[in-house]
């Protein structure tokens, strides 16, 4: 990577805050349907904003329950 990451503008959440944190999800997969014997849990992570819990979506590889965080 040849940017100065000092020249570049911070990622904000559309409330304006810049800090996010790192939240997990963990998405299960009963055994019946993946015909397995046991169930199995899969952990994802993304980064939520710290303000409103909102998931940084361009980042967020699954659908995460929108309302994640709220207080
Ligand atoms: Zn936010």
């Amino acid at each position: 990577m040849n940017v100065d990451l000092n020249q570049m503008p911070f990622e904000k959440c559309s409330c304006g805050c810049p800090y996010w944190k790192e939240r997990t999800v963990i998405k299960k997969v009963s055994a019946l349907q993946a015909a397995m014997s046991e169930d199995q849990y899969y952990p994802v992570a993304y980064l939520a904003c710290e303000n409103c819990g909102k998931p940084h979506l361009p980042t967020t590889k699954i659908d995460v329950p929108m309302a994640a965080g709220k207080k």
